[in-house]
């Protein structure tokens, strides 16, 4: 079977032509920073695929099944303390963290909610039996990107399907194409849904309660110089559309010249454009930043932490906060696929087994038995073949694979090992589709990973089951997908490595013969 359908040269460049024009229309850009002049600056397309990739539905379909309980497992390891401090005790970027979440326990919290803007990421792992799975690469709490530029493409290939761009200029007698209708393509609504997450929040929130606020206003705390505002941007306008106030600090600098706390501890807003204006209260605090240790640790680093704690000590709604900050390290990941450690959290064994099945081998790296037989794993010219290594850290870039992994360790010292963990590598299998990047046009093999937005609004509470009570947990209905080369380990878009995508929905026979048609062509 044949996908995608063979395009003569003339076709592809009109649909080249066609996607550029979409994306520069609709904002589908990265801002290039550096060309940042007065009156103007310069943007170009996000890498993108110039067809939906094939994926399996019922896999499809799987994920977003499981994110609800997702949401309620990492609300209540958020809120277990105790378990988290132990899993992270060794970790140099989660203990400034968790001092963070000291400091401001001593002054006593004032904000019971938390709001979760969570991506359970996953690939596919083919067995050698032929069968496909659901396997997690990770799951972020932070500042989850991806998920409007998702949007946007999964609308674009929509738009392009119902204009026929994606049917073959001539029947094909040898093969059969698969004939991408609408119903192939799920929309996402990552941009509704997360809107709708935040305004949740502002509403549980309330009215102000300082006197000396004008009105209340959700907070966007975002990274200087940002080039991936196309990302964020749209949900701070879909809120104004909503008519909540909305405004973007930079961390650090902003935080702390643009924000105060009252003595009752509501969070203040001064917007620097009108200086002599009743300053606004901050009912959410998204954050878009901080989730760097280089944020902390770089020149004037006390400022990151100070800004930290005032948000954390504030009556705002965070997004995250500090505890469900620290739930997104991969060692958390690691620790709850310690066998049995999951029903510390969920009651239902269906739930846990269902969880327990998307999880790849995860092994620490400390002198524990499992750390010990990991060292082996890893130090094994051979065996490390099958494993990436990954240090608790966010933003691609950080990954050991397979056999530069002895090396690696070789001129790592060995008690920093501790910080990392070693997890089996994924073995997608291949289809192929053509990318369309700065770097030019790939055609080829290439692998997609799904992330599942889970977006849900929780209150602590000692009576409930795992300290948690779910306010709100919207309908998971919105995702973002990323394709690569077959040949490159790493997946950033905005770093250059993969490019957006939407999935193309196919029943699991027709991926793999796909997959198998692909590997012989
Ligand atoms: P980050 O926090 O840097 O995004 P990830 O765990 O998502 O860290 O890893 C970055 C990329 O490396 C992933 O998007 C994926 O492409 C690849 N990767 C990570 N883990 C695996 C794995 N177990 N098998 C295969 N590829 C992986
Ligand atoms: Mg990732």
């Amino acid at each position: 079977m044949e996908y995608p359908p063979p395009f003569s040269d003339s076709q592809l460049e009109d649909l080249v032509s066609d996607i550029k024009d979409w994306q520069i229309t609709h904002g589908s850009l990265l801002k290039l920073v550096n060309t940042d002049q007065d009156s103007t600056v310069l943007t170009h397309p996000v890498g993108a695929c110039l067809f939906p990739t094939l994926f399996p539905k019922e896999l499809f379909e799987q994920a977003l099944g499981l994110q609800k309980v997702y949401n309620k497992l990492y609300a209540r390891v958020a809120e277990d303390e105790e378990w988290l401090y132990e899993t992270l005790k060794d970790d140099e970027f989660a203990r400034i963290l968790w001092d963070i979440h000291e400091e401001v326990k001593k002054e006593g919290y004032v904000q019971d909610h938390t709001l979760g803007i969570f991506r359970s990421d996953y690939m596919l792992d083919a067995n050698p039996a032929g069968q496909v799975k659901l396997k997690q690469v990770e799951f972020n709490t932070i500042s989850c990107a991806g998920g409007i530029h998702s949007n946007l493409i999964s609308d674009m290939h929509r738009c392009l399907q119902r204009r026929g761009a994606y049917l073959p200029a001539v029947p094909i007698d040898t093969t059969t194409p698969i004939n991408l209708s609408a119903s192939h393509l799920p929309p996402s609504h990552t941009l509704s849904t997360v809107t709708a997450g935040l305004i949740a929040a502002h509403t549980i929130y309330g009215p102000r309660k300082s006197p000396a606020a004008e009105q209340t206003c959700i907070l966007f705390v975002v990274q200087p110089r940002n080039f991936n505002i196309a990302d964020e941007r749209p949900i701070e306008y879909a809120l104004w559309d909503q008519n909540i106030p909305t405004f973007r600090v930079e961390l650090t600098p902003e935080v702390l010249a643009h924000t105060s706390l009252t003595p009752t501890r509501e969070l203040l807003y001064h917007p620097p454009s009108r200086p002599a204006a009743a300053p606004l209260e901050v009912s959410v605090v998204y954050f878009r930043a901080g989730f760097e240790p280089e944020e902390y640790s770089g020149p004037g680093c006390g400022d990151a932490r100070e800004a930290r704690v005032r948000v954390e000590l504030s009556k705002a709604v965070k997004c995250p906060s500090i505890l469900s900050h620290l739930i997104t390290f991969k060692k958390v990941q690691q620790a709850l696929a310690i066998p049995g450690v999951l029903r510390q959290f969920l009651s239902s064994s269906g739930e846990a087994v269902a969880i327990t099945n998307t999880f790849a081998r995860l092994y620490p790296m400390d002198t524990s038995v499992a750390g010990l037989e990991a060292r082996k794993l890893a130090m094994d010219e051979e065996a490390s073949e099958g494993y990436v290594l990954k240090p608790s850290l966010e933003g691609g870039g950080h990954n050991v694979y397979g056999s530069s992994i002895p090396a690696f360790l070789t001129c790592t010292p060995e008690e920093t090992w501790s910080r990392y963990i070693l997890m089996s590598k994924i073995a997608s299998p291949n289809v192929q589709n053509l990318l369309m990047s700065p770097q030019g046009l790939y055609k080829g093999p290439v692998i997609s990973e799904l992330g599942v937005f889970g977006v849900c609004l929780w209150r602590r509470s000692a009576e409930s089951e795992g300290r948690v009570e779910m306010v709100e947990d919207k309908e998971p209905c919105c995702w973002s997908f990323k394709t690569k080369s077959a040949g490159v380990d790493e997946m950033s878009v905005v770093k250059g490595y993969g490019c957006f995508d939407s999935p193309a929905l196919v029943d699991n026979d027709v991926f793999m013969a796909c997959c198998r048609d692909g590997e012989q062509s």
